[in-house]
């Protein structure tokens, strides 16, 4: 399935590349450096062409362009929050990025941060509270690139924008814009909801670059509602975050472990344990339970 997926992207793409450049598909297909650049090989014979085209919502794309088409190396998922996977902690250079049309998707209370949750699971966007049908907004220009139902996320919205990156706007109780279709600052792409994992009304809104997360507070104030420069300047300390979950290290819980036993093995603290799980000295462990100790 994920072969499939890339190849998915990888036609798409030439898709795109069909209609910037007028090249056939056909054209494109045989072009090794486009094979290269998407580091896919097509090898496997019984993936038609055909079903691949099938699969993907390419019938709105025309005289459009996508947005940041060539920042995201023509990659152009209908089905993946992240399909870049690029290691932005690494990038060496600083890019701007336009927030001068930003646009507050709900203006409402923050009720949960980005980072850290409960010793070691990561939310990777902001929640705000809102009741079920407020209107919620694109933050900028752009163009809608996953519009679906999803077992985390609800139904969810994620848009790619003309000045480099995609904003996820989940839980919502109605999507109300379609794959492909462009949108303005502003515009009321959804109404917000309590779908998907969610134990109360509220919106889970990401700001992402070619994939990775960035903490929405970096350049929003939610005290104005606005954003914290015109020209934010990105570079690798906005990804940092990556380096601290990469430095988690777990304990799987098996028959018969007991917490002094687990501290005996991993060498770290009872109360350090309890500290990283959110768990008291007291709590039943579960067979297969993953303890977080360090
Ligand atoms: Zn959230």
């Amino acid at each position: 399935m994920k072969l499939v997926l890339k190849i998915a992207t990888s036609v798409l793409f030439l898709f795109v590349l069909k209609v910037s450049y007028g090249q056939t598909l056909m054209d494109s297909l045989s072009s090794q450096m486009i094979l290269q650049e998407m580091e896919i090989s097509i090898e496997d014979d019984e993936v038609s062409i055909d079903s691949l085209i099938s699969l993907l919502n390419v019938g709105n794309i025309d005289s459009t362009t996508v947005p940041a088409a060539k920042l995201y190396g023509y990659v152009w998922n209908n089905q993946l929050v992240n399909p870049y996977q690029k290691r932005m902690v690494d990038m060496t250079d600083t890019v701007c990025i336009d927030f001068s049309q930003y646009c507050h998707p709900n203006r409402n209370v923050v009720t949960s941060d980005f980072g850290f949750r409960r010793g070691w699971r990561f939310h990777y966007g902001i929640d705000t509270r809102l009741k079920v049908g407020d209107s919620i907004c694109s933050s900028f220009d752009g163009m809608v690139r996953i519009s679906k139902r999803g077992k985390a996320y609800g139904n969810y919205i994620v848009i790619r924008h003309f000045n480099g990156l995609e904003t996820v706007y989940a839980h919502l109780s109605k999507t109300m814009v379609q794959v492909n279709q462009v949108v303005r600052a502003g515009e009321i792409i959804g109404l917000g909801g309590n779908t998907g994992r969610s134990t109360g009304p509220h919106l889970h809104y990401e700001i992402r670059y070619l994939g990775q997360p960035i903490a929405p507070r970096d350049l929003i104030d939610w005290q104005t509602y606005s954003a914290k420069f015109n020209m934010a300047a990105l570079d690798a300390q906005h990804f940092a975050y990556v380096k601290e979950i990469e430095k988690i290290r777990y304990y799987v819980v098996r028959k018969g472990d007991t917490l002094s036993g687990i501290s005996l093995k991993t060498g770290v603290s009872i109360s350090k344990i309890c500290q990283l799980n959110n768990i008291k000295k007291t709590s039943i462990l579960r067979i297969g339970q993953r303890l977080r100790f360090s």
